[in-house]
């Protein structure tokens, strides 16, 4: 038992992170006894106990494509836009996305692999693919990305074993376990680029807790999705991971074995903390 407890202790930020996933997937899949879902349509836009709430990338989409959504659905884009605004955009990554379960499950074979190749792409690709995804709405009149979306795809997937899905899904597998580490994410999606930009702000961040708990071990950056964003505060330059493209994982947190991170919301503006003065990477 104590065994169990430490281990879920060990990792409570990755259960954490899965039970808000799957209770996601299940709102959406598991129909009530009765009858109706807790939340109809997809993680693109749907209804949850009568809110609509929209993904403001489809907003974006939609208004290039010349057919601007209406009021609700405005409203809805709102609520979600300043909600990532707030707390930081990749939230949504580690937290909502589906498709954060695969690439996970791909970094996890990876590890068990020992698999090391790691082909070259730069990061700012996934910006280019949002850019292209937007000019081509605006050329097609159509939401460009989200006709190969693999989150929707995602969905349908699990909704109705779309062979399209399964097809998606299994190379995004693929790609991130032997082409490349965090392949996908870290430099393919826009949605995950779009997030990025939106949630640049957010006030809810990794933070160093005490000078001199870090015992510069590094073992947090190698875990971390986007190792690029903890360098820093490893290297005490920073007191806070500042960079949006930190998803909030808490990986980081589940790795360090001396308490030297923590999860921290604060609105109070970030200057100086003990000494290290914030480094910005806007
Ligand atoms: S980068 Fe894209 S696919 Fe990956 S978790 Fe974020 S939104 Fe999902
Ligand atoms: S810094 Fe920590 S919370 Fe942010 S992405 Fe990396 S491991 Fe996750």
């Amino acid at each position: 038992m104590r065994r169990l407890q430490a281990m879920l202790y060990r990792n409570r930020w990755l259960f954490s992170r899965r039970i808000i996933q799957l209770l996601i997937i299940a709102a959406f899949a598991v129909e009530l006894p009765a009858g109706g879902y807790f939340a109809q349509g997809n993680l693109s836009s749907s209804v949850w106990f009568g809110i609509g709430l929209t993904d403001p990338y489809i907003w974006l989409q939609s208004l290039f494509a010349g057919a601007p959504l209406g009021k609700a659905a405005l409203i809805g884009v709102a609520i979600v836009a300043v909600f990532y605004l707030l707390l930081g955009g990749r939230i949504y990554c580690s937290w909502v996305c589906p498709i954060n379960l695969v690439t996970d499950l791909s970094y996890w074979v990876r590890q068990k692999l020992n698999i090391k190749s790691n082909f070259t792409l730069s990061k700012n690709l996934r910006v280019a693919i949002l850019g292209l995804s937007l000019l081509l709405s605006l050329l097609s009149g159509t939401l460009a990305w989200e006709t190969i979306n693999p989150i929707t795809l995602f969905q349908r997937e699990l909704m109705w074993g779309s062979v399209a899905g399964a097809t998606v899904l299994a190379s995004i597998f693929l790609f991130d376990v032997f082409v490349t580490r965090r392949g996908w994410c870290s430099h393919i999606c826009p949605v995950g680029a779009f997030y990025s930009e939106l949630g640049r702000m957010g006030r809810l961040r990794v933070k160093a807790t005490q000078l001199g708990a870090c015992h510069g071990c590094a073992e947090c950056i190698k875990v971390c999705p986007e190792p690029h964003v903890l360098a820093p505060v490893v290297a005490k330059k920073a007191a806070f991971v500042t960079s949006g493209d930190c998803t909030r994982c808490g990986a980081c947190l589940d790795q360090c074995s001396t308490g030297a991170l923590a999860m921290n919301l604060s609105f109070k503006k970030q200057g100086e903390f003990k000494g290290i003065s914030v480094v910005s990477e806007h």
